[in-house]
């Protein structure tokens, strides 16, 4: 069964995709095929060469080394508001790239996303980047009761404290998450806690899902496949389309659905607005925003920003939706909770964007 090829008017469709088998490393090396990167980096139509900058990069090493033969736009102007990043990529250049980027999407100067970032780091500059002390005191507090709580659990047999452990454990993945998209740091790891790879994720989730957000290159999405089919196939059976409303609330990680990429401007940041939903209950709260993927569209566009950063800037999206005659609003959780069902039983691309809307945004 072919996919319907939705959200690829202009780029080079990956035929890799539908291979079959598909992993985090896989996804990384294929890509490879498509970016024009020739063993470098890319960003924009130039080719750096960041092999000295792994060591002195402040983002940490991980995230140069990953991506070394990639076309790294989208996320390099995504993590670096300040304008200092830019300064320093000349030192590196090389040539410019053979091919036309493998992406439809763009970051004009005086586009969306560029003039809600130069809004955002004048906001942020002066905090320190980092977790804060409270989002800090959360996810250890949460990793200790975890660890209590398994302990407890083991030595009575009690499959209740078993249970309560595995909610704190996902809070403490979820919470952990927030720190695996800032720069390296010890704490990133509690996240293996629940027996997944902060490499893998920062692969599936910061470098796929984050960036190529409900297309066939989000590995979050694919990676459900077979199981979970979200993008419309002409001939899906009743067993995927229904069945699947039986067993797809345990996939469940997040809450958003899939529409078509229908908007003629091709910003980067629009694009992001078009593909997330916020949910109007957790918005901006603390600590049930950090525990419940909160803030999302915020979070999405300015992944390496803490988490307790976002609900802050809210006035500046929302003066900069009204610029550029966006509009932005939050669902609510049931909504979303019903939108992953009708996702599952389309057959056709969802023409009609922000189905479901409840409140404007909320400054
Ligand atoms: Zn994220």
């Amino acid at each position: 069964m072919t996919p319907i090829k939705l959200s690829w008017p202009d780029w080079k469709y990956p035929e890799w995709i539908d291979e079959g088998y598909r992993t985090t490393r896989g996804w990384l090396e294929k890509k490879k095929r498509d970016d024009g990167a020739e063993g470098l980096w890319r960003i924009h139509n130039g080719l750096y060469d960041l092999t000295t900058w792994v060591d002195k990069h402040p983002g940490g090493k991980l995230w140069i080394k990953m991506t070394q033969g990639l076309d790294v736009t989208e996320i390099f102007e995504a993590s670096h508001l300040s304008p200092s990043a830019e300064k320093i990529l000349p030192t590196f250049f090389v040539r410019e790239a053979r091919i036309s980027r493998n992406s439809p999407y763009t970051f004009h100067p005086g586009g969306f996303f560029r003039t809600l970032k130069r809004r955002v780091y004048e906001k942020t500059k002066n905090i320190k980047r980092g977790p804060s002390k409270r989002a800090i005191v959360l996810i250890d507090l949460f990793v200790v009761i975890t660890l209590l709580l398994s302990i407890i659990s083991a030595k009575y047999f009690n499959f209740y404290i078993g249970a309560l452990t595995g909610i704190f454990l996902t809070g403490t993945t979820i919470l952990a998450h927030n720190l695996f998209h800032q720069r390296d740091n010890w704490r990133m790891y509690y996240f293996q806690l629940s027996l997944m790879s902060v490499t893998d994720w920062r692969i599936s989730h910061a470098l796929s899902h984050h960036i190529y957000t409900n297309t066939r290159l989000d590995l979050e999405i694919l990676l459900m496949e077979p199981l979970l089919q979200w993008f419309p196939k002409e001939q899906k059976n009743w067993i995927v389309k229904y069945g699947s409303w039986i067993y797809s609330p345990l996939f469940y990680c997040s809450l958003y659905f899939l529409q078509a990429f229908s908007r003629n401007d091709k910003d980067w940041g629009l694009n992001q607005i078009d593909a997330v939903n916020d949910r109007i209950e957790v918005a901006a709260t603390f600590p049930w925003a950090h525990l419940s993927f909160g803030d999302h569209t915020l979070h999405h566009m300015f992944p390496t920003l803490d988490h307790d950063i976002l609900s802050e800037l809210y006035p500046v999206f929302e003066k900069t939706c009204l610029e550029f005659g966006v509009e932005f609003r939050f669902n609510t959780t049931w909504n979303l909770f019903k939108g992953q069902f009708h996702q599952l039983t389309r057959t056709l691309p969802n023409t009609v964007p922000r189905e479901n809307i409840t409140a404007p945004l909320k400054s």
